[in-house]
């Protein structure tokens, strides 16, 4: 199988998809996002500096973000592929993601992008707010998540358009959930063919 990364902005379903894509494809699963609120649940000194920066909607910095990208990926199981979901989220991240793969003569494979109305988005981070807690659900937060999606993430969809691997899957073309896997489904499909 090859690589996939899940882009998107917030409350895009990334973390949903990719939990649809690993029951079918049996593929190994990075969130960084899991992956830094399990640190902050472990007390660890990562964990207590991520979580200054996820309660201020901010990007944990992204020396600190890559510096654990090799370890994370090595514990994954190999030759099933692996989806990266939350991850990159900048230029910097997605550069040095791409030569981490290459060190082990991987491919980032193909990238996938959720692309959701602001206002849909909006609705279903505040409902998650409601059904699993997460602190930095609110308003507030949220708003600020929006902004640096746009100003430091979004840009990266242009990066791997030059790669030649960008893949984008609307709610407005398929909108319901069936319909959105159908087509994802569709697109690792066609690449792994
Ligand atoms: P979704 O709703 O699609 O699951 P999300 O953007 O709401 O996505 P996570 O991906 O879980 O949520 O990320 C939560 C927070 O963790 C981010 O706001 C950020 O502070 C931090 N974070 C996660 N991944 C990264 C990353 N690659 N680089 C920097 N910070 C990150
Ligand atoms: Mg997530």
């Amino acid at each position: 199988m090859k690589n996939i990364i899940i882009f998107g902005a917030p409350g895009s379903g990334k973390g949903t998809y990719s939990d649809v894509i690993v029951e079918k494809y049996g593929m190994g699963h990075i969130s960084t996002g899991d992956v830094l609120r399990a640190e902050i649940k472990n007390g660890t000194e990562l964990g207590r500096v991520a979580q200054g920066y996820i309660d201020q909607g901010q990007l944990i910095p992204d020396e600190l973000m890559i510096s654990i990208l090799a370890k994370v990926y090595d514990a994954q199981p190999a030759g099933r592929g692996v989806i990266f979901d939350g991850f990159p989220r900048t230029i910097a991240q997605a550069e040095a993601l791409k030569q981490m793969l290459a060190e082990r003569g991987h491919e980032m494979g193909i990238m996938i992008e959720l692309v959701v109305s602001e206002d849909i988005l909006v609705a279903r981070l505040l409902n998650r707010a409601i059904e699993q807690g997460r602190a930095d659900d609110n308003e507030e937060t949220i708003k600020k998540r929006f902004a640096v999606y746009h100003n430091q993430t979004a840009p990266l969809a242009e990066w791997f358009q030059k790669e030649g691997i960008r893949n984008v899957v609307a709610w407005e073309t398929y909108p319901s959930k069936e319909g959105m896997i159908d087509a994802i489904f569709k697109l690792i499909d066609q690449a792994n063919a």
